[in-house]
């Protein structure tokens, strides 16, 4: 592969995009906090995916659904019984692992982890991944509620409510962004695979029977959303589910995956959940979630395609794509290697900086000016002062940053124009002040 991912976890730390969480009492496994740069990167994911699904679509709707819900919700949905990793434990050092991810060693015993030894480990064990906490004052069975290991089932118990006062006619989507939590008994890979993170799903409702065609509609404009934002055709592919490898609810899954350092992982699944769903809370709230028809003349309950993607690990594979390490001249006509994210510009976590060529009290005025100039047309403008020009270029190169606004002296005694690098060509352009926004503008928008 192009990088490791040791290479992503140093950027991230080293510029505080993605670090451990409770760093100074020594982390907690699985647990990751955003720094600024990395709330931007997470921003930018975020509104990409609503722009594509809400904003320029007229048959999907947004929901907040609560994370704690009604327990019936997860009886319903199946994840009281069946949301479980097989689990074994090593007799010899009793730490558990999860059975389908054990390995043989070379006389082709299967060998724990942990200490090493062959042919400890007894039967499998279901584990439940649902995170389980209580509401009000009393831990018992009855007060038991469960963090939500996804998005969806908001979607699937408001339905009637949000098609009625949405006034929607089928088809439409209801989609949702929001944090979920599984007890992932191995977190690894950085963020990855985490026991706290956040995802985007969507649930397509459409009538029986135009569900096959809607799923291929659906797999094709997430494969879209992911190329147009730069990806790189070679590092993904899209995976259909083998009939042993479906879930309980589903009548045809397909992943669409991407190639991490440490191999093909999932970064989105795009399932037929059939009428599952809605047929379960039907039965198990005794109310009718049936919908009617009215050009059909008919009653249904709907059928369900469901794009669920997560933020966090789609914000790695940005990274992961975007990293370059590559030759670039320096000043006195040498060369040296510069390290590069080429992200796409929507998901850059700094759009533009503005860098006054030195630290002069005559430059700062005009600098500022042109900072606050663009402060109110791009998501994140990035002011910095600090250290040689050149230094300053490669810290924003590292972080992605399209665009570096340099403010020199003719720029004050002279033509009210300043240079406009580009993080890709390294290329510079001189652009008076006051076209400036538009100028940019238009590179936004190639
Ligand atoms: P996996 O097989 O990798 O555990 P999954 O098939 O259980 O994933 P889904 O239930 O389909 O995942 O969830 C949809 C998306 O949510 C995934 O494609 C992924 O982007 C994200 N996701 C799921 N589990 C995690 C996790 N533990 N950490 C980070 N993101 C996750």
């Amino acid at each position: 592969h192009h990088t490791s991912m040791e290479t992503i976890v140093e950027l991230c730390k080293r510029r505080g995009i993605i670090f451990q969480s409770s760093e100074i009492y020594g982390g907690l496994r699985g647990a990751w906090d955003y720094g600024p740069l990395g709330v931007a990167l997470k921003d930018n994911v975020r509104n990409a995916w609503r722009k594509s699904m809400f904003q320029l679509r007229d048959d999907v709707v947004p929901l907040e659904a609560s994370i704690l819900m009604n327990p019936q919700v997860w009886e319903a949905s199946g994840h009281v019984g069946g949301f479980t990793d097989p689990l074994v434990e090593c007799s010899n050092c009793n730490t558990r692992h999860r059975e389908d991810q054990l390995e043989t060693n070379k006389k082709g015993e299967v060998y724990c982890p942990s200490c090493g030894q062959a042919g400890t480990f007894g039967e499998a064990k279901a584990f439940n991944l649902m995170f389980r906490t209580f509401v009000g004052p009393t831990e018992d069975t009855a007060a038991q509620v469960w963090l939500r290991p996804e998005t969806a089932q908001g979607m699937f118990v408001d339905f009637a409510h949000v098609q009625l006062t949405a006034r929607k006619k089928i088809p439409f989507g209801i989609g949702q962004i929001g944090r979920s939590f599984r007890n992932e008994i191995t977190p690894r890979n950085f963020i990855f695979r985490v026991r706290e993170f956040e995802q985007m799903e969507m649930e397509f409702f459409c009538k029986p029977g135009t569900d096959e065609e809607w799923h291929a509609y659906w797999i094709r404009q997430r494969y879209d959303w992911y190329r147009n934002l730069g990806l790189r055709t070679d590092n993904i592919r899209i995976r259909p589910h083998a009939d042993d490898e479906l879930s309980h609810y589903s009548k045809g899954t397909v992943d669409i995956e991407y190639r991490f350092p440490m191999g093909w992982g999932e970064i989105e699944g795009i399932a037929n959940r059939g009428n599952f769903d809605l047929t379960q809370h039907a039965e198990h709230s005794g109310k009718d979630l049936s919908y009617f028809d009215q050009a059909a003349d008919e009653r249904y309950l709907p059928y369900v395609i469901e794009p669920a993607a997560g933020v966090d690990r789609i914000a790695l594979t940005f990274l992961v794509d975007a990293y370059r390490q590559e030759e670039a001249p320096t000043a006195k006509g040498g060369t040296e290697t510069r390290t590069v994210l080429k992200l796409h510009p929507e998901i850059a976590p700094v759009k533009v900086a503005v860098l006054p060529l030195s630290k002069k009290d005559t430059l700062t005025p005009t600098a500022r000016e042109v900072n606050d100039l663009l402060k109110p047309h791009f998501a994140n403008v990035d002011y910095d002062e600090a250290g040689q020009i050149g230094r300053r270029y490669r810290r924003q190169d590292e972080v992605g940053t399209p665009f570096c606004v340099t403010v020199d002296f003719e720029t004050v005694e002279d033509d009210r124009a300043v240079t406009v690098r580009d993080r890709d060509t390294m290329t510079q352009e001189r652009i008076p002040i006051e076209k400036l926004v538009g100028y940019l503008q238009e590179r936004f928008a190639q």
